[in-house]
């Protein structure tokens, strides 16, 4: 998928802000201020990828902020970056995506009750520090590595034996490792960067899961960022308009317009209600030659029994129809489920969770059911001033508390408190790497469920306040 549709463009909301912040600093602009610092020397790897040593990014010394550096732009990571406190910190933020996307409603941009812009908001946006400090940056790459031994490396810190060090490696030593994202774009080779971070957040969220189904990733499409929902919209209303034109054959018309969504979870659930919802008003409004025909199958799970009867109905009655299968292959037109049934597509969404991402699995530290394990204070134990927030992380067994699911909810209260957190040991003089250990880190994270709500059309949802012991719909 190339790399340019996790883009969206910063708006003139922004340009106006670093245009007044020029203003207010006329002598040097931060683009020309990222230029000189961003002097380069070059070594190539065993990939034979090449690495930039940049400098600015070098381990921080005492008379300069400390360096916080956050992977991820999600949920987790921007609630955080929203609120650290920038005269503390330098904040660095890594992630293959500009924007951070407010997912609840990213299943109503896929058939235009929301426009794609109402549900991104851009990092610059969110911590504007990002675009107007000069050693504060976003970095459009992913972390491909993390070398949790050497960060504790810092000039001046640790006397001359480091300082030494420092004068004699002609390289950095790597503290966050990262790649640059070129996929798609055949003039620009993808390159390595190193980052040094004093307190390092990883809130690099879950990947979705597909069970090594053959075909899903060729065939389906997710539903996890705007732009998977810009091609849901795109192949929805392409199948509208081919089934309409004369010599479509009836089996070709009822395939285009089957849309299939491959998972029964809350994502699932209002997927469905969305489209059936779309089905209805605007395509009995503007596709009447086609409107016998289009369709939607979905398949139900999560949810209070109760709720999932109710929701069951209800969608029903919106024309879903919903079928109880295993997915064994899905082909360019058709699903074969494990019994051998047939389903052909025009559309097929796939929504059957999450699951850790490569790059948590390939990190050397202790997990709590495959995600990063955190303490109470959200800290990774093992290393010195890692942190980890949101889907990618769980509560070690050791504190005796449950791994949370995987939610904004969570994700939201986690960066909120992790923000605070680190101002708080920022402002007692912690804030530079190593120098936190004997700290009294105050409150721990405590996390109380406020209940889960999934729209399911005909301005109807369900409401699964389990934890509160009651359960309701409306
Ligand atoms: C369609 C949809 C609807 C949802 N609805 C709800 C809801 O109604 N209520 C609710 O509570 N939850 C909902 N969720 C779940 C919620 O969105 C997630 O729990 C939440 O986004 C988790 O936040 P996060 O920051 O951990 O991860 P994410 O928001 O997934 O962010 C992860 C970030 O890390 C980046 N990243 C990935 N790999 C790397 C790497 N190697 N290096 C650097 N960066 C990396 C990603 O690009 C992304 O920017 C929904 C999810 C979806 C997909």
């Amino acid at each position: 998928m190339p790399w340019f549709k996790n883009l969206i463009k910063i708006s003139s909301t922004i340009l106006n802000q670093s245009s007044s912040y020029k203003s207010m600093t006329p002598l040097v602009s931060p683009s020309l201020t990222q230029f000189l610092q961003f002097t380069k020397d070059y070594s190539t790897n065993n990939n034979g990828i090449t690495n930039h040593h940049v400098a600015g990014l070098e381990p921080t010394k005492n008379d300069q902020k400390p360096r916080v550096v956050v992977l991820g732009s999600g949920w987790a990571g921007c609630r955080l970056m929203k609120d650290i406190d920038t005269n503390i910190y330098d904040v660095v933020c890594v992630s293959p995506r500009n924007h951070m996307v407010f997912t609840p409603l990213l299943a109503s941009t896929c058939v235009g009750t929301l426009e794609f812009r109402s549900v991104a908001e851009p990092i610059g946006r969110i911590q504007p520090a990002i675009s107007r400090e000069p050693s504060s940056f976003f970095f459009l790459a992913n972390c491909s590595a993390i070398d949790f031994d050497n960060h504790t490396w810092c000039l001046g810190q640790f006397g001359t034996l480091n300082f030494t060090r420092y004068l004699l490696s002609p390289i950095p030593p790597a503290q966050v490792q990262c790649q640059t994202v070129t996929e798609g774009v055949e003039t620009v080779e993808p390159w390595n960067f190193n980052i040094s971070y004093d307190k390092l957040v990883i809130a690099s969220g879950a990947e979705a899961l597909s069970f090594g189904i053959k075909g899903v990733s060729e065939h389906a499409t997710f539903l996890r960022e705007v732009y998977h929902a810009q091609e849901i919209r795109r192949k929805l209303l392409l199948n509208l308009m081919l089934s309409d034109v004369p010599g479509v054959s009836e089996e070709e018309k009822r395939r285009l317009l089957h849309c299939v969504v491959v998972g029964g979870g809350p994502t699932g659930v209002e997927f469905s209600g969305e489209l059936s919802d779309f089905i209805r008003k605007d395509v009995h409004q503007r596709y009447s030659h086609v409107k016998d025909y289009i369709r939607a199958n979905e398949i139900l799970s999560s949810f209070d029994d109760r709720l999932r009867t109710y929701a069951t109905k209800q969608l029903t009655k919106s024309g879903v129809r919903l079928v109880r299968g295993l997915v064994q292959d899905v082909q360019p037109e058709k699903i074969i489920l494990s019994d051998g049934t047939e389903v052909p597509y025009g559309l097929l969404v796939w929504s059957t969770g999450v699951g850790p991402s490569p790059f948590v699995n390939s990190l050397d530290i202790p997990k709590a059911k495959g995600r990063i394990g955190i303490d109470e204070w959200l800290r990774v134990p093992s290393v010195q001033d890692v942190y980890s927030i949101g889907d990618c992380s769980g509560f070690l067994e050791s504190t005796g508390r449950q791994v949370l699911p995987a939610l904004a909810q969570v994700a939201e209260r986690q960066g909120k408190y992790l923000a605070s957190l680190l101002n708080k040991v920022g402002k007692e003089g912690g804030g530079h790497a190593n120098s936190a250990q004997n700290m009294n880190f105050g409150d721990p994270f405590v996390y109380k469920h406020l209940g889960s709500m999934a729209t399911i059309g005909r301005y109807k949802a369900l409401v699964d306040l389990r934890e509160s012991k009651v359960s309701s719909f409306f």
